[in-house]
């Protein structure tokens, strides 16, 4: 499919780096070459292959690289340490990894722990051994035959904010079924030409709402290594992008510094945002502020990501992650047995079935049977769905908090606190309580400047919220810990709770 993508739009952009660029017809000749080299380094169909890199050119060359040769590839976090390495190298069995040279030293200290036969280094500025692959040969690799529904295109290691990454294994047609969905969910509102991709993609959303997206479309994708709200506003005032599939944090950045020095946005068609909950405040704010609109959307790992969107061209909703995609089912079940569906409004756990449903975890049958059942896909995440079929996720089961038996769930907390003019950024927590069980517990960022008190946020929350929804504990801190890609990890500020 994306071939011939390549084919009918040759002469066109397909990357923009900074000063650099490079035409679909260089972007397929670079992509033949690197897979030459690759086979030469003994590369055939089934190995696994590690990228660890940031957003740059040399990431879609080795992608479309490995897939050509009918080889995975298998996605790293190059902020990665050493154990969480460790971790994946050897779960995924990779045989090869093409890496930044910056982070050699992080896979040197493990490489003698791992099947890594070899290691390709890509440096942003001089020239590194990817040069070498780079020139290797133009011939069209030898053909090898893809069996799109069996064969694993990328192994996706679950984001981790919760736990231990697990691999999903996406084949070749999950991947093409949520490209041509998200395609769809577009409808006729033009956005692919110009493609602000941000989002890493060594992450799922980056990679499919990004990077696979825009060039189905024939479009150009700007890419942009790490994110800087300063860069970002020249950036998009520079390069005039069409599209923006973001995450939450960024939004809030980019609102923030908008509302501070405000730079032409106007060439964005509109915005996407998924990954994490977006807070009602901040679409409702960069809408009114800046005139362009965002719509939310859902996903994970194991689906591609995409499952749900607001439609682009239609209805929006805000605080609701829309409807599901073009030949995707959902249901609400009750979340304890897993089974019962339930009626519009109740809150339960979120179920999918849809061709962009992954096959399975890699070499963990156990972890697959809990999470695939009867071609469902149990996402962990509890939601209610309303007459129009937009359905609105209150959180993770395992985030959800039980206050003197009664259940809490954070975001909708963390959107009354995001109301208030003085907050930058909230999380909701649960904490042990002898005496509930558990307790609420809100962490927050206020905006640079404000002096707005616990006791001011308290009586807040108790004008907004019932009372066993109120934060019994409020703490303010400088920053809150984050994921590569921006989502805020409870996990750790649950954690940091329990040494206190
Ligand atoms: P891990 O599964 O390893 O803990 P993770 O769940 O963050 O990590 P991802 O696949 O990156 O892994 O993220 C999927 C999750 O992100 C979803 O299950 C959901 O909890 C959350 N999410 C995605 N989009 C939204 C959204 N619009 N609103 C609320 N939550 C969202």
């Amino acid at each position: 499919m994306l071939q011939r993508s390549f084919m009918d739009n040759r002469n066109k952009t397909a990357i923009t780096f900074g000063e650099l660029t490079y035409s679909y017809e260089q972007l397929r000749d670079r992509i033949k070459r690197v897979a030459n080299g690759l086979a030469k380094r003994g590369i055939k169909k089934g190995d696994r292959v590690a990228l660890m890199l940031p957003n740059c050119p040399q990431y879609p060359v080795s992608y479309f690289a490995i897939l050509s040769l009918g080889a995975i590839v298998v996605q790293v976090n190059p902020s990665y340490k050493p154990p969480e390495l460790l971790h994946i190298l050897n779960d995924s069995g990779a045989k090869g990894i093409v890496l930044l040279d910056e982070v050699r030293s992080v896979f040197q200290t493990i490489e003698h722990d791992t099947e890594v036969k070899w290691a390709v280094g890509v440096s942003l500025k001089d020239s590194s051994d990817f040069d070498k692959l780079l020139k290797d040969e133009r011939k069209e690799p030898s053909n090898v035959a893809i069996e799109p529904k069996e064969d694993v295109a990328v192994i996706q290691y679950t984001g981790g904010t919760t736990g231990r990454s697990k691999g999903a294994m996406l084949t070749h047609y999950n991947l093409v079924a949520n490209t041509l969905q998200l395609a769809a969910n577009h409808g006729e509102k033009n956005g692919d030409s110009r493609v602000l991709t941000i989002s890493p993609l060594f992450h799922v959303n980056g990679m499919t709402a990004g990077m696979n997206l825009a060039f189905y479309k024939g479009g150009n994708i700007i890419l942009v290594s790490r994110f800087d709200v300063e860069e970002v506003a020249n950036i998009i005032e520079r390069e005039k992008p069409t599209r923006f599939p973001g995450v939450p944090t960024m939004y809030t950045a980019l609102l923030q510094y908008y509302q501070q020095k405000p730079f032409d946005i106007s060439s964005l068609n509109f915005c996407t945002c998924g990954s994490a909950p977006l807070p009602v405040e901040v679409i409702n704010k960069f809408n009114s502020i800046t005139g362009v609109s965002i719509a939310e959307g859902y996903g994970l790992s194991e689906a591609s990501p995409t499952t749900h969107r607001n439609p682009i061209d239609g209805l929006q909703k805000r605080g609701s992650i829309g409807i599901t995609l073009p030949n995707t089912k959902a249901k609400i079940v009750d979340s304890t047995t897993g089974e019962q569906e339930l009626s519009q409004g109740n809150v339960g756990e979120l179920i999918i079935r849809g061709p962009q449903v992954m096959k399975g975890y890699y070499r963990m049958p156990e972890e697959t049977k809990q999470t695939l059942r009867n071609g469902w896909l149990y996402t962990g995440d509890l939601a209610s769905v309303d007459e129009d079929g937009y359905y609105y996720i209150v959180g993770r089961k395992k985030e959800m908090i039980l206050a003197s038996g009664f259940n809490v769930y954070p975001i909708e907390v963390e959107d009354v606190i995001y109301k208030h003019p003085a907050v930058y950024e909230a999380a909701v927590i649960g904490v042990p309580d002898p005496y509930r069980g558990e307790t609420v517990r809100a962490v927050i960022v206020k905006k640079e400047g404000s002096d707005a008190t616990k006791e001011e946020l308290l009586a807040y929350c108790h004008e907004n919220l019932s009372s066993y929804k109120v934060p019994k504990l409020i703490s303010f801190v400088e920053e809150l810990p984050k994921t590569a890609v921006g989502k805020i990890l409870k996990r750790e500020l649950v954690e940091a709770e329990k040494t206190k």
